[in-house]
């Protein structure tokens, strides 16, 4: 029989997606290491310091446990919850029945990625901030909803203006995506914040969900409030916690949802049709750096503020100001006037073999701003702003 070749045209879910903004600076990335340049790539948000031993320990140790070699429990051991709902007790004040009130998930992207699929009907709006981490909209086209953008102004301080939303837009809306502090801008919201966003949730009967991935990275003592602090959060509100950057465990997919129980028990019921749990040695490691982890989470936050300083420094001593994050591993800079944020981007590559992420790849709000992350050593950062100190790509000489 003549075997014809089936040619594989994307469906029309993915050709919704936007386009992949970085995949021209990836090329020149590739192009210019393999040239033999030394890039420095001030792009990743990916932790570069290794899990602390005592994690790692951990699951060595679970690993060799055949008990833990079967297909987990969906929802997660229940001593790994509990531990969770001690965290929120401790960090927050926040009490969470571990059974109802707290999911265990394969990294916080994955919960984050399947709950429209549990809350949409197709058509449904959903709220999302712009700039903003990409799955928010992937995961609502998936599902067949509709993204409404919510932009983030300086001017605002990175807030989204709720009021600012139109009613025929709200009518329509079943979820609004919320991330403090913020991937990319840096930016932190108050409780007395989230505390509106709680009220304007019960006016026009929304599901909250708070992305605190980056909960515990905060600097100078900062330490972020979480949105179910706020009373009567957890009836309207999901928040996605990770410990991939509090413990440098990104390649482990290991991070958890906690908040209204119907929420979680659909997002659990998509889950239970797509994965099978989460391999428990590393439910169990992930138990220890909840209970154990605080000293090396704190090692962890001086070395990121003592980076902070030297490239926020190391920039005005080049006549570069930009306030310092308070949270987060990143910084949010204006691009100098007379760029776009690729153009300077790829002079940034071109000229200095600099790596840095232009704001217009987390949506069109990101346009007029790049983002360096702290996830590099302070010998490296010195040696970026060295070069740039040395361009023509900095805002005093043009
Ligand atoms: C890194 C990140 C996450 C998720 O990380 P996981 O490794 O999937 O837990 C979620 N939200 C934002 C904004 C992030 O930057």
């Amino acid at each position: 029989m003549q075997k014809k070749i089936i040619r594989f045209e994307p469906p029309e879910r993915l050709k919704q997606l936007p386009p992949y903004l970085f995949a021209e600076i990836d090329r020149k990335k590739r192009e210019l290491i393999a040239k033999g340049r030394d890039v420095i790539d001030l792009g990743v948000g990916d932790p570069d310091l290794p899990t602390p031993d005592f994690i790692v320990e951990a699951l060595s140790e679970a690993a060799k446990d055949p008990k833990n070699h079967r297909y987990a429990l969906d929802t997660g051991m229940p001593v790994f919850r509990e531990s969770i709902a001690d965290f929120f007790q401790k960090r927050f004040r926040a009490r969470l029945d571990p059974a109802e009130e707290i999911l265990p998930l394969i990294g916080s992207k994955e919960g984050i990625a399947h709950l429209p699929l549990a809350i949409l009907n197709s058509g449904d709006v959903a709220l999302i901030p712009d700039p903003g981490y990409p799955p928010y909209r992937s995961g609502t086209l998936f599902a067949g909803g509709v993204p409404y953008f919510m932009p983030l102004l300086e001017s605002n301080d990175f807030l989204p203006d709720l009021g600012a939303i139109p009613s025929d837009i709200l009518k329509k809306a079943k979820l609004i995506y919320m991330n403090y502090p913020n991937n990319p801008t840096s930016a932190v919201a108050s409780k007395a914040f989230f505390e509106d966003v709680i009220d304007f949730a019960y006016e026009h009967q929304l599901l909250v969900a708070q992305d605190a991935a980056y909960c515990e990275v905060g600097y100078e003592g900062y330490e972020a409030p979480s949105i179910l602090e706020i009373e009567g959060a957890k009836e309207i509100a999901v928040e996605f916690h990770s410990l991939s950057k509090t413990f440098n465990m990104t390649g482990w997919r290991v991070g958890f949802a906690a908040g209204n129980t119907e929420a979680l028990a659909l997002l659990a019921k998509v889950k239970s049709n797509v994965d099978s749990g989460i391999f428990q040695a590393i439910q169990w490691a992930a138990k220890k750096a909840l209970d154990e982890g605080e000293r090396a989470h704190q090692a962890l936050l001086k070395i990121y503020q003592k980076r902070r300083d030297t490239l926020v420094q190391g920039f005005r001593n080049i006549g570069w100001n930009f306030a310092p994050p308070p949270a987060t591993f990143y910084c949010w800079i204006p691009v100098p006037p007379g760029y776009t944020s690729a153009e300077l981007a790829l002079q940034f590559l071109e000229q200095m073999s600099i790596v840095v992420t232009p704001g217009n790849g987390f949506g069109p709000h990101g346009e007029g701003y790049f983002r360096i992350s702290l996830t590099i050593s302070e010998t490296r950062l010195e040696e970026a702003v060295g070069r740039i100190a040395k361009s023509h790509t900095h805002p005093h000489k043009k």
